[in-house]
């Protein structure tokens, strides 16, 4: 056996007193970690300057269980985190590890707005439908006719498409995979890292707890199962058409890869241009004394 076999490549990454992790057997958030980690290895950064913030959450246990600069925060404000983070130290590379609840329910506004804004930060989501740790509530992400613990009829309300929402805000790379697609989903995570400005990678992942259980899917394997049978890959497909339904077909893929200035690049321009032409606070003041 090579050396290389014996070392498992992500021990480097994990802070193994912090071990053992929380997470139920078959969950799917461990897979991306692993993703995570290889795909920070693959991207080249400077591991010092690199930071990650999380939410609360079952994946919101990530940042701190890896070595970086973690910031652990409140619910769903880890985007609001990572903002100022970013813009207290421009050098950093700054991620936000989070949940769908945590991200897109309770942090949905500070989303749209760092995805409108550009600010410079790669969002990784591991969507599993559903609220995990707070106890199985239905999300805005859970499709119907999908049970939760609030929903035990069965959810109705129309659930958000991640990939949609982040292209239409503004994100310069969305992407999505399934814990199933780790090879897929480190590359996604490597290239989204090394963007510049607001990169997001949606990755669609078991809650067999709560989630499978509940709806009957079966445990984590099976999920997994599922996922091989039923993603489709359409890498630049319009997010338009990716929406996910009660056990539908997943597509997966590379879906945006754009460039546009960031909120500090807008910012900075901005700022000259007023200053280059002689920066006047109200302009209209002038106008009035020269009458
Ligand atoms: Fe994972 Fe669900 Fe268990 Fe949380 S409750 S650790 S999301 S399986
Ligand atoms: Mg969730």
């Amino acid at each position: 056996m090579s050396d290389e076999t014996k070392v498992n490549p992500v021990i480097p990454f994990i802070r193994e007193d912090r071990m053992p992790h929380i997470w139920c057997p078959g969950c799917g958030i461990g897979t991306t970690v692993n993703c995570f980690a290889r795909a920070l290895t693959k991207s080249g950064l400077d591991l010092k300057n690199v930071s990650i913030v999380s939410g609360i959450g079952c994946s919101g246990r990530v940042a701190g269980y890896v070595k970086l600069d973690s910031f652990h925060t409140t619910h769903g404000r880890s985007l609001a985190f990572a903002t100022g983070l970013k813009l207290g130290n421009p050098d950093l590379k700054v991620v936000c590890y989070s949940g769908d609840g945590d991200l897109m329910a309770i942090g949905g506004n500070h989303f749209i707005h760092a995805a409108r804004r550009n600010m410079d930060m790669t969002v990784i989501c591991v969507n599993n439908l559903i609220y995990g740790m707070t106890g199985g509530q239905v999300g805005p992400t859970t499709p119907s006719p999908a049970v939760a613990t609030t929903a035990p009829y069965g959810a109705f309300e129309h659930p958000f498409s991640l990939p949609f929402l982040a292209d239409s805000c503004g994100a310069v790379y969305v992407a999505r995979w399934t814990a199933y697609h780790v090879r897929q989903a480190t590359k996604a995570m490597k290239e989204a890292l090394n963007k510049k400005g607001f990169s997001f990678v949606e990755i669609i992942a078991p809650c067999p707890t709560l989630y499978q259980r509940r709806n009957k899917l079966g445990d984590g394997l099976a999920t997994m199962q599922y996922y091989k049978d039923k993603s489709v890959v359409k890498n630049g497909c319009d997010t338009r058409d990716v929406g996910i339904s009660f056990q539908s077909e997943i597509v997966c893929g590379k879906f945006v890869d754009r460039d546009r200035d960031t909120w500090l690049e807008g910012y900075n321009k901005r700022n000259a241009a007023a200053m280059g032409a002689g920066y006047r606070d109200y302009p209209w003041r002038d106008e009035e004394t020269s009458k």
